[in-house]
Formats: C-alpha cells, sequence, structure tokens
C-alpha cells in the first residue's frame, strides 16, 4: 500500500527595474526581476514549499533563513536540491509536481521546458513528472500591472510500505 502525501506551496515576489529575472532555474530576458535576498526565483521557491509541506517539515524561510549571508544571491536550484534531500531523508520518495507562475509579461512560453528540465535535475527526477505553467491575471492585481510574481505548486510524494 502506498502512502501517499501532498503538498502545496505559494510565494510572491516584488518586481524592480533592472534586475536579473530567473525562474525555474531559467535567466529570462526582461527589464524587470524579482527583489530577493536569494535569486528570485519564485517559482522554485513556491516548489521548495510544497515539498516540506508534503513531510511537514516546516517552511522555505525556517530552513534558509533571509537573514543569513550564506543564503544571500543564492541560486534556489541549490535550496530545491537540499529540500529533496529532507523529504528523501523522512523516507519519501517524489512523484510529481506541478506549478504555475502568474506574470503579465513577458510571455514565458519559450522557457517552459527549459524550466522543467532545470527543476528535475535540482530535483533529481524524470522531465515527466515536473508541470510548469503559466499564466496572465488579465491586467488584474500585482500580477497584472507588472509590480510582481506569484507562484504556486502542488506536489506528490509516497513511501512504498
Ligand atoms: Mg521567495
Amino acid at each position: 500500500m502506498n502512502n501517499f502525501r501532498i503538498g502545496y506551496g505559494y510565494d510572491v515576489h516584488a518586481l524592480g527595474d533592472g534586475l536579473r529575472l530567473v525562474l525555474g532555474g531559467v535567466e529570462i530576458p526582461h527589464e524587470k526581476g524579482c527583489i530577493a535576498h536569494s535569486d528570485g526565483d519564485v517559482l522554485i521557491h513556491a516548489l521548495c514549499d510544497a515539498l516540506l509541506g508534503a513531510v511537514a517539515a516546516g517552511d522555505i524561510g525556517m530552513h534558509f533563513p533571509d537573514t543569513s549571508d550564506e543564503f544571500r544571491g543564492i541560486d534556489s536550484r541549490i535550496l530545491l536540491r537540499r529540500v529533496c534531500g529532507i523529504v528523501r531523508g523522512r523516507g519519501y520518495e517524489i512523484g510529481n509536481a506541478d506549478c504555475t507562475v502568474a506574470m503579465q509579461r513577458p510571455k514565458l512560453r519559450p522557457y517552459i521546458d527549459a524550466m522543467r528540465g532545470e527543476i528535475a535535475k535540482a530535483m533529481s527526477v524524470d522531465t515527466d513528472s515536473i508541470s510548469v505553467k503559466a499564466t496572465t491575471t488579465e491586467r488584474l492585481g500585482f500580477e497584472g500591472e507588472e509590480r510582481g510574481v506569484s507562484a504556486t505548486a502542488a506536489v506528490l510524494v509516497f513511501k512504498n510500505k
């Protein structure tokens, strides 16, 4: 009997002029990027929180405090790899992840497969197990006004016993 657990994550970052925009481990050419202590990869942060939530292991801010110099400007793929280590350390395998980024501009479609590949590599899972979707918010709210980016993620983890 499989012992399944699900996790859900949500993250938001404000956008600032002239900063790097990194989503799903992929740098995207744009005139704005996420204001953050780390590289501001809102998609990976939501995914980390979903994974931690699935095993009730707290949240990303607890494990990687934004007051720590260790995590200043850090590549969020490193955080994701560590979070997967926490999940596997508790005896769970990672099933799949389904993520959505909400951003008005630029169009993310051309970068989706590269993001899936980077995320899968950091998590040591097949690319088929990782879904990344993008939506605008029809110019509504902070995403639509291009003041920020949000991301959600759902994951399934399981134990074979
Ligand atoms: Mg974040």
